[in-house]
């Protein structure tokens, strides 16, 4: 949706906010109404962040629509009536918007406008924010509402340029109708991007290459139409069950089998894994309580997903090709429509980069092994810099003109995954260090962002200019951080979770694996210890420049 562009001469808030996904969005809420003066920046025309730039075909959100929506609002949550199982990004993109009219959240937000940079500036407590074409604005606080997969990984194949048809970028896709009928294309990538629209290209396409470099594993969906029945009942039902899912590890009201994969027979273990198939969705991964700590249990739930593939495909050879070694779930468990099935049609051929990588773009299509596979079209599904992408690629530099890129030169380093040592007054919501992308991310944004008001409050209510984490506190984090992803086996292969998908970014788990209800309990205890690890400083009343031109 197209916005009115928003450009005022103000230039001094008490927030400024990067960002208006769901979590810029619930951030401006909140401040707005503590009575805070705000400002969100926000690089696209409109509201929904992830949900605004991936628009490519199949792209719908694999956290059921009833949970993966606020719940800040009751009315919100009983006016607004989700059509689908898994909504699509169009659905997602209409709720978003609509969020953002009935809170009257427009008004605060400036679109088409990128954040560059940010630099803290120590003698008057705030932040000095410079936006892509040069205006500079001051704030006391700033937060990173930038989201974890909003800044796209394009690998550097030679000769990329040279293509003389269309590039698409999953994450970056156009916002009019792409018709891909009677094309040659190419997909690059099979994570959860490729695979939902893999199916939907290939119905289209004269001809479809999926170059896959890792098979991963997927799920079925079994999307459907909500029946208004459940749909009534959820209504009904949302305090007990939105405080069911946050006692849940991920946040998500799934469905857990309390006993180990290894505790039943053969035939008792068949049956689980094949009811949470024909159930559909990441409830696959709760059929047992140890498949992602331990490796056994773990190979029983990836060899039923092997035989699934086995059964669907009917090339022997082509179903071995597309079949994971590794852990499942350690990258994350894609959930599909029809995506295996996708690979009996004539008009679709894998090919294999993972021995032989892409070697260049040519001018006519992608060439492996010697070989010119000719395109019209390429896809490009290949994911994100994940985590940390779209904070290091601002410019932000905290006290001493510290920089957060070198800061985090060998992986993040955070307190919580909410506040970083150096850069006093700045929040990363669902940042690395937090559970994030492990979890249902409605939730986890809705938990940061009513901690991040909390805690504005505190210091307008003391007077403190500034809070910042203390090294010894960050540090004692970030190795607790690691010591709970070595007991995981999510941190055992190649996955964005670690960094491997981006050439050169160090090699490090980066959400915060401990679950979500230890998480928020130790949020908690942080605040009811007085903000323990926080070194609190400052008077705001030694900076009265700031409050000249606030909001009345
Ligand atoms: P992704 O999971 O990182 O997948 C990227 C794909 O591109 C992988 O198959 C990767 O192969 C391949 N690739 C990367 N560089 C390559 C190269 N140089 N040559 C060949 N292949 C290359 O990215 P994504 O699919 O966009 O998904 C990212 C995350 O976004 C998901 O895990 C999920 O958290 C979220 N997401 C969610 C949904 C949903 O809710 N349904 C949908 C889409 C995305 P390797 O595996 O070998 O690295």
């Amino acid at each position: 949706m197209a916005e009115t562009l928003r450009t005022d001469t103000r230039s001094t808030f008490d927030a400024v906010i990067v960002g208006a996904g769901f979590a810029g969005m619930y951030m401006l809420y909140r401040l707005r109404e503590l009575g805070f003066s705000v400002r969100v920046y926000e690089a696209g025309s409109g509201v929904g962040g992830t949900w605004y730039w991936n628009r490519y075909p199949g792209a719908r959100c694999d956290v059921e629509s009833v949970q993966y929506s606020y719940q800040f609002s009751d009315a919100l949550q009983q006016e607004w009536e989700w059509t689908e199982r898994y909504a699509t990004q169009p659905e997602i993109l209409r709720y978003a918007n609509h969020v953002a009219d009935r809170f009257d959240l427009r008004k605060d937000i400036q679109f088409e406008t990128r954040v560059s940079a940010t630099t803290f500036d120590e003698g008057r407590h705030c932040w000095t924010i410079v936006l892509a074409d040069g205006t500079e604005v001051s704030a006391r606080f700033c937060i990173m509402a930038t989201g974890c997969l909003s800044s796209t990984n394009t690998p550097q194949f030679p000769g990329l340029d040279s293509f003389r048809g269309t590039v698409y970028h999953t994450g970056h896709w156009p916002h009019h109708e792409v018709d891909f009928s009677g094309q040659r294309v190419g997909v690059i990538g099979t994570g959860s991007s490729a695979i939902q629209s893999i199916p939907l290209i290939a119905e289209q396409a004269q001809h479809l290459f999926v170059f896959q470099r890792t098979p991963h594993y997927t799920v079925p969906a079994h999307n459907a139409p909500l029946d208004p029945e459940y749909r009534r009942r959820v209504k009904a039902e949302y305090p007990a069950r939105r405080s069911r899912a946050k006692q849940m590890f991920a946040g998500i009201d799934l469905r857990l089998n309390d006993r180990s994969a290894l505790q039943t027979t053969d035939a008792e273990r068949q049956r689980e894994y094949e009811a949470r198939w024909a159930f559909g969705g990441v409830s696959f991964m709760g059929a047992f309580n140890d498949l992602l700590f331990n490796a056994d249990s773990n190979a029983t739930a990836a060899e039923f997903v092997r035989g699934k593939i086995r059964e669907i495909v009917r090339d022997p050879e082509l179903a071995a090709a597309l079949s994971p070694r590794y852990v499942i779930g350690c990258k994350r468990l894609c959930v599909d429509t029809g995506y295996y099935a996708t690979f009996n049609r004539a008009n679709v051929s894998l090919v294999d980069v993972g021995r032989s990588p892409i070697e260049a773009i040519a001018p006519q299509g992608v060439r492996v092994a010697g070989k010119l596979y000719e395109i019209d079209s390429l896809v490009l599904g290949t994911g994100f810099d994940a985590m940390t992408g779209a904070l290091t690629r601002i410019d932000i530099r905290g006290k001493s003109g510290e920089a957060l890129r070198e800061k985090w030169h060998g992986g993040p380093r955070a307190y919580l995954g909410l506040m970083i040592a150096g850069f006093p007054n700045l929040f990363t919501i669902t940042g690395p260090g937090s559970p994030s992308v492990l979890t249902n991310m409605l939730p986890s944004i809705e938990q940061h962002v009513d901690w991040i008001a909390d805690c504005l409050v505190f210091l307008r209510e003391r007077g403190l200019a500034q809070i910042e984490p203390t090294p010894e506190a960050e540090d004692e984090w970030v190795a607790h951080v690691n010591e709970v992803a070595g007991t995981n086996l999510r941190s055992t292969c190649s996955s964005w979770y670690v960094g491997a998908n981006v050439a050169g970014k160090p090699r490090v788990f980066m959400p915060y694996i401990g679950g979500f209800p230890a998480y928020v309990q130790k949020c908690c205890e942080v605040v009811a210890a007085g903000y323990r690890g926080f070194a609190l400083s400052g008077s705001t009343a030694e900076i009265p420049s700031l409050l000249s031109d606030r909001v009345t």
